[in-house]
């Protein structure tokens, strides 16, 4: 039998105004070489400082994520040559990064295992190389912008565990407002290690998968590797130590290059910069940034509120979500009512119009005045649908649009038994049969009268009317 080890490296860019040890603006998508100046271009003489709003949401991720803080961040450099780097050597973070021992919990397959976090470390990025024919253009506007290292322990055995840590993560940045999580545009980039042995045996000869977009590639490409280490091990053979890419067109991994070690990078200390000591101010600043994570906020929700499973896990997938959800229920709206609307018919609109919650004609206080004419019997179902349509269409007020349209439910007793007497008239047959002892017909006799008040009457009363007037 044998077991298998994984391992994550995961790279965040935190979205800051600036870049991490220079003025530059931060910002992805501008012209080339727009947002570059003397320190994150390596000039010769000048000096780093670091940011302050980087070095914060650094310190809220390793809050987050359950790590030990250090007393003292220290910055080392990591010496080695690539065109994308004009220092030749990159500022990073190696024998005091600013979060050790941390953990995440990652729930597959109706077990939870806690993954490890070996460390958090802020570092730099470099800069982008487009190739284009047989020339290769260099982009240095990311040169330099703030990029942090989640480094997991070997914990998990199965790509599934992966693709769920990967997306639970995801979530809790985006959460944090730290990063977006947008791996196809590689603002969160990830890279895994993986290992297969004889089981007892401990960690096998790893192999580092690059080159992987999104989370279900990691996946592909971990249980893939997995397999391919199992059948050399089985015909005897040796797994070599080496970094592979992952082929999206062929789902195979392929060989890159054997790794160089760490020691490889000579890391030494950065001179320029001193240690960062956090002092209990910025401590308190960092509790300021925490937020309920998405884990707190699910387990909440089905405690609280009573929604189930499903539920819970849609509504508290996007912070706005989350929000504007608790907004409704907050407004006096029934919970299970308010997460149902928002799962099923809001979300059908949000897909069809390809738009998001946030900043849609839907705000929450409509919705709770909607489930509040509905819940009242102001207003039925299939009306309330309607409604909804309506207020994503002229941007107004549920109790406006039903007013402005004559939408408002028909229950005055003796309006609606004029409307059953003509119905029994023209439909003599059906009420004939009703008589005789068919209940079948009465469905469609309710149907004519919803019908003939486009779905403003109240369908109890008017099945109660025609009971009575048909003497069943
Ligand atoms: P390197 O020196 O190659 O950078 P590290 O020890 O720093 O290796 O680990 C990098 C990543 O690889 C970590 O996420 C770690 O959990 C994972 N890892 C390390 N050794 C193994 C192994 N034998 N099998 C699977 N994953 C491993
Ligand atoms: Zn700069
Ligand atoms: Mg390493």
């Amino acid at each position: 039998m044998y077991q298998s080890f994984i391992g994550l490296e995961i790279h965040i860019q935190l979205l800051t105004e600036s870049k991490v040890f220079c003025g530059c603006t931060n910002r992805f998508g501008d012209e080339p070489n727009t947002n570059v100046c003397p320190v994150c271009m390596g000039y010769p003489g000048v000096l780093p400082a670091l940011n302050a709003q980087a070095i914060r949401l650094s310190y809220v991720v390793a809050r987050a994520l359950n790590c030990e803080m250090s007393p003292q961040a220290v910055f080392e450099r990591k010496n080695y040559f690539y065109p994308d780097m004009p220092k030749n050597y990159q500022i990073s973070q190696f024998s005091s990064p600013l979060g050790r021992n941390g953990w995440i919990d990652v729930a597959y397959n109706g077990k939870t295992r806690r993954v490890r976090i070996h460390e958090i470390h802020l570092e730099e990025d470099a800069g982008k190389m487009i190739h284009a024919g047989d020339m290769s253009l260099l982009d240095y506007n990311r040169a330099g912008t703030p990029l942090l290292e989640i480094v997991t322990e070997p914990d998990m055995e199965f790509g599934e565990e992966a693709e769920i840590l990967l997306q639970d993560f995801r979530r809790t940045i985006r959460y944090l407002g730290v990063c977006d999580g947008n791996m196809e545009e590689g603002s969160m980039r990830c890279d895994a290690n993986v290992s297969v042995n004889l089981e007892g045996r401990g960690l096998g000869r790893k192999v580092e998968i690059k080159n992987l977009n999104s989370s279900r590639f990691v996946k592909m490409a971990l249980n893939y590797e997995i397999g391919r280490q199992k059948e050399i091990l089985d015909k005897g053979g040796k797994v070599v130590q080496e970094t592979r890419l992952w082929n999206e067109n062929r789902d195979v991994t392929e060989t890159m290059r054997t790794k160089e070690s760490a020691h490889d990078y000579r890391y030494f200390p950065e001179p320029d910069l001193p240690a960062f000591v956090p002092d209990a101010e910025f401590l308190a600043q960092v509790d300021r940034g925490l937020v309920e994570l998405p884990a707190a906020r699910r387990e909440r929700f089905v405690k609280d509120y009573g929604v189930n499973e499903a539920a819970a896990d849609f509504l508290i997938n996007e912070k706005g979500t989350a929000d504007f959800y608790e907004e409704v229920a907050a407004l006096g709206a029934d919970p299970g009512a308010a997460a149902s609307w928002l799962q099923f018919d809001v979300r059908k609109i949000l897909n069809r119009e390809n738009r998001e919650l946030a900043g849609s004609p839907l705000t929450a206080a409509r919705l709770a005045q909607l489930l509040s004419l509905l819940s009242g019997g102001r207003i039925h179902g299939k009306i309330a649908k309607q409604v909804l349509e309506a207020v994503f269409a002229e941007d107004k007020d549920p109790g406006l649009i039903i007013r402005e349209k004559g939408w408002e439910q028909m229950d005055d007793a003796a309006e609606l038994a004029a409307l059953v007497d003509r119905a029994l008239a023209a439909n003599a047959k059906a009420a004939a049969a009703v008589k005789a002892g068919d209940a079948k017909p009465l469905g469609f006799l309710v149907g004519q009268i919803m019908k003939a008040t486009q779905g403003r009457a109240q369908p109890q009363m008017v099945q109660e009317l025609l009971k009575e007037k048909l003497g069943i």
